[in-house]
């Protein structure tokens, strides 16, 4: 049987933070580092990333600040790991690995514009370190056994005295697949929350979805989930209608609540007003419709609410409230008016669904932090190491995720390799 001192499962990105981390360190001899991928490639999802551009971190990105931008059961708790692996520590491994860095409102990017810049600088990395990389290496299952672990791969068994387990989640992949490191992990008895799609569209109830499509405009969303409307979250940004619903940034933002609450049974519906902001630039709002009704009186609908919005919203406010474009807004039809007013508003959807797992960019949920340590050592196997989107952490769009696979990679590298170090 094959050994190493430190079997590393997956070569996406806390994978391969880790095995760079971990030869670092100096430890160990950088032979002794085996990382195994299933597919043919490396770190293969990392050129999809930031739509091939890699929004690998985000200056926001510091200890005091992540609970506004990480969720999870326990986010509260990241700041055990980010004091002792930041953002900052990420950006100037990059920058030792020749990876030029810029930012764009915050969001950082390699300078090449492209993500390969970032697989490419871990490749030669590991490459010129030595570290032992196998692709086409499924591993199937993993058992403890005297002094590590036994790795069993679709070709051999391997023995590894630590075992990093960055096996990533089902986001992004295709159907059926993406599985495996949440049933290793469960194999040590550990719990899996979930997971459910994040970062995701919604699907929604209506039948106007069709003539929406392609409408991108600014919008404010707000989301209830629960009978009596228990819990709220709000997001802002552009959001991108489809033929099944609701897209964009902001929605990606609330996606993970409706995917976790949907779920669960209980009842989501979303309230979009295309007007945000309204008052920053224009007064009341209830002081502008009054003022319409008085200054635009018995105009054809579609003149009366020229200027409110995209033109194709503005046509299926009106269907929905009774109004062909070419009715007049009078007395008789003013509360069909009041209620394209409201509609512009306070656009109410019932949230069905979300899309599936393979158009989500993360998982929520996944194993909890309280099942680790600070050195990301599994608290129901010593010498087990859980890195990335396995554990429940996931983050808002803007570089978060990626900064979670680079922080929780480099602990679990390091602290694996100090280990073995100090084993006889
Ligand atoms: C389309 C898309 C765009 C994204 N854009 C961004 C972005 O711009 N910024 C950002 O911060 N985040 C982004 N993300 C999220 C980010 O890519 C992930 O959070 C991050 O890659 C997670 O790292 P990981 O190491 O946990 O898992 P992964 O990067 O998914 O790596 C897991 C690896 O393990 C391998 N593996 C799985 N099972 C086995 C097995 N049994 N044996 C051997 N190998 C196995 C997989 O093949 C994979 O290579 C995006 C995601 C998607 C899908």
């Amino acid at each position: 049987m094959n050994t190493g001192q430190i079997g590393i499962i997956g070569a996406g990105a806390s994978g391969l933070m880790a095995a760079v981390s971990a030869a670092w360190t100096g430890k160990i001899a950088a032979g002794e580092i085996v990382l195994m991928e299933q597919q043919e490639r490396i770190g293969q999802k990392i050129l999809v990333t930031g739509n091939g551009k890699c929004n690998l971190s985000n200056r926001d990105c510091s200890p005091h600040t992540l609970q506004d931008y990480y969720r999870g059961a326990r986010a509260g708790e990241l700041e055990r790991f980010f004091t002792r692996y930041s953002a900052e520590d990420a950006r100037a491994c990059f920058r030792r690995m020749g990876v030029l860095l810029t930012a764009r409102n915050g969001y950082i990017y390699p300078l090449s514009g492209q993500a390969s810049t970032v697989l490419d600088a871990f490749r030669f990395e590991l490459e010129r370190l030595g570290v032992s990389v196998r692709t086409g290496c499924r591993v199937l299952r993993v058992r403890r056994e005297r002094g590590g672990f036994m790795v069993e791969t679709e070709q051999e068994n391997l023995h590894f005295r630590s075992l990093i387990l960055s096996c990533g989640t089902p986001a992004g992949r295709k159907r059926g697949e993406g599985t495996d490191g949440y049933r290793i992990a469960a194999s040590f008895g550990h719990t899996v929350l979930g997971p459910w799609p994040a970062l995701v569209q919604l699907r929604c109830a209506g039948d106007y979805w069709k003539g929406l499509a392609g409408v991108r405009c600014a919008a404010g969303i707000t989301l209830y989930a629960g009978e009596r409307d228990d819990e709220v979250w709000q997001e802002r940004g552009e959001l991108l209608i489809t033929d099944y619903g609701l897209s964009g940034i902001p929605v990606f933002q609330l996606s993970r609540f409706a995917s976790r609450a949907l779920a669960e049974g209980r009842p989501v519906r979303a309230l979009v007003d295309f007007l945000p902001g309204f008052e920053e630039e224009n007064g009341d709002w209830e002081d502008f419709c009054a003022g319409r009704f008085d200054g635009f009186a018995g105009r054809r609908a579609e003149v009366f609410f020229a200027g409110l919005g995209n033109k194709k919203l503005l046509m299926t406010a009106l269907k929905k409230n009774g109004l062909g474009p070419q009715d007049p807004i009078t007395q008789k039809t003013r509360r069909q008016a009041e209620g394209v007013f409201r509609s512009l508003r306070r656009w109410e959807v019932a949230v069905v669904g979300t899309n599936p797992f393979s158009n989500a960019q993360v998982c929520a949920g996944g194993i909890p932090l309280r099942e680790i340590s600070d050195d990301m050592e599994s608290l129901r196997a010593r010498g087990l190491y859980l890195t990335g989107e396995l554990l429940d952490v996931d983050g808002k769009c803007g570089g978060y995720n990626l900064q979670w696979a680079w922080t929780s990679g480099a602990i679990a590298g390091r602290q694996a390799a100090a280990a073995c170090g100090r084993r006889p």
